[in-house]
């Protein structure tokens, strides 16, 4: 039997304290509840169903985060993912099981789609937590795990735009003299000579490169501002146990072998059974710095809400840059918060639009979105001001 030593027990009485009072992001409850990422909202009621009916809390998850990983659509996670600078889909994933205190991850992997499934086979058939590259995909066929192509032709075609673009500096790009071909040494100049201009021509090579009118924009925005996206997912059913998982191709154009914060347990996720589960999307590297989903659930221990223990985090970000705004606009974070109880919490470096406010997913019997609670309001970058993007 696990002896619970005098820290543990008092560890155990300061969340039992909190869950008494009602949370900002949802009441203190005991029933199955899972949060996520807003491109999980899609695939919660099937893994809510099979949580309520006694599944394994994080086989539910997994079932939510698996919803974005199969679909090609979904330019974050696992097919489809957009890829590294040259043009490959690297996938990071992690997940903790709070019943047995397991733990797995991989990082890095090409051509196996379901890594949040790899990183669970890591927990329950190796006796390490992590293993990346090569051999974690060597292990993942060894596992039975198929082996395929993860580009997509429309994260192929946003990641040769991206190519193009950089065409001042490379041997992408048009050659001397062709349309669209510019001396590098006029860059600055046509930096100065406006946002439509620019606008108007990488349209047309997104045109050239067959991208669809309508996606043209998005994937320019991307080119601009390499996207985060990511999935995260934690459960929790009547019993208090937790688990969480997390799942994504990382970065847009990062340089190959990067890995981010979504296999590093303690920032991309982490769950303790005593106290609950986090997790998160957005900047990796900034939330490794401050091991933010460990950050919360060390908070709630101590007895923070949900809301305040991933409030906490955001502003630990914040002190790491000085509390200098033209850093921290460039900073994109949300973690997802859940206590044993089930009291939850979504939060987030920026809160988005009134348009397009930062929101986060949630089943407890019923579905829905809710708005991150957010440290500021408005978009992080700035430029260019998203609803103002129009095809020129
Ligand atoms: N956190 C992920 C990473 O840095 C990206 C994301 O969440 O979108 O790889």
């Amino acid at each position: 039997m696990r002896r619970i030593s005098r820290r543990g027990l008092l560890a155990a009485g300061s969340v039992a304290l909190a869950s008494g009072a009602p949370q900002a992001g949802g009441e203190s409850h005991r029933r199955p509840i899972l949060i996520c990422a807003a491109n999980g909202y899609a695939y919660l009621e099937p893994a809510y169903e099979a949580l309520k009916n006694g599944e394994d809390t994080l086989d539910a998850a997994l079932r939510v985060v698996q919803g974005p990983e199969n679909d090609p659509k979904d330019d974050s996670v696992g097919l489809g993912g957009l890829p590294n600078e040259e043009g490959v889909v690297e996938l990071d994933a992690c997940c903790m099981h709070g019943p047995t205190r397991g733990a797995g991850s991989v990082g890095g992997v090409q051509n196996i789609k379901n890594v949040s499934l790899v990183a669970k086979a890591v927990m329950n058939h190796t006796g390490h937590v992590m293993l990346v590259g090569e051999g974690a995909q060597r292990f993942a066929l060894a596992m039975g795990f198929p082996k395929e192509n993860l580009l997509t032709e429309h994260s192929r075609k946003i990641w040769m735009l991206w190519r193009e673009m950089h065409s001042n500096q490379d041997w992408w790009g048009p050659g001397v003299g062709m349309p669209g071909w510019t001396p590098p040494e006029q860059a600055p100049a046509e930096r100065r000579s406006g946002i439509e201009r620019r606008l108007g021509r990488w349209n047309d090579v997104a045109a050239d490169l067959g991208i669809e009118p309508e996606m043209r924009m998005d994937a320019i925005r991307k080119v601009l501002v390499p996207p985060t996206g990511t999935i995260h997912c934690s459960a929790a059913n009547e019993k208090g146990e937790v688990s969480g998982v997390t799942t994504t191709s990382g970065l847009a154009w990062k340089i190959p072998g990067r890995v981010g914060d979504s296999p590093i347990i303690g920032a991309g996720c982490y769950t303790d059974p005593e106290v609950g589960s986090a997790g998160a999307t957005g900047s990796g590297e900034e939330n490794i710095k401050v091991a933010g989903a460990h950050t919360i659930i060390e908070n709630m221990r101590h007895g923070m809400s949900p809301e305040e223990a991933g409030m906490d985090a955001l502003k630990r970000i914040v002190r790491f840059h000085g509390n200098n705004m033209d850093e921290i606009r460039y900073i994109g974070m949300t973690y997802y918060v859940l206590r044993k109880d089930g009291a939850y919490a979504g939060v987030s470096m920026w809160g988005g639009t009134a348009e397009r406010p930062k929101r986060f997913a949630v089943h407890d019997g019923t579905r829905r979105l809710e708005v991150c609670k957010a440290l500021y309001q408005g978009d992080g970058i700035e430029w260019p001001p998203i609803p103002r993007l129009k095809n020129p």
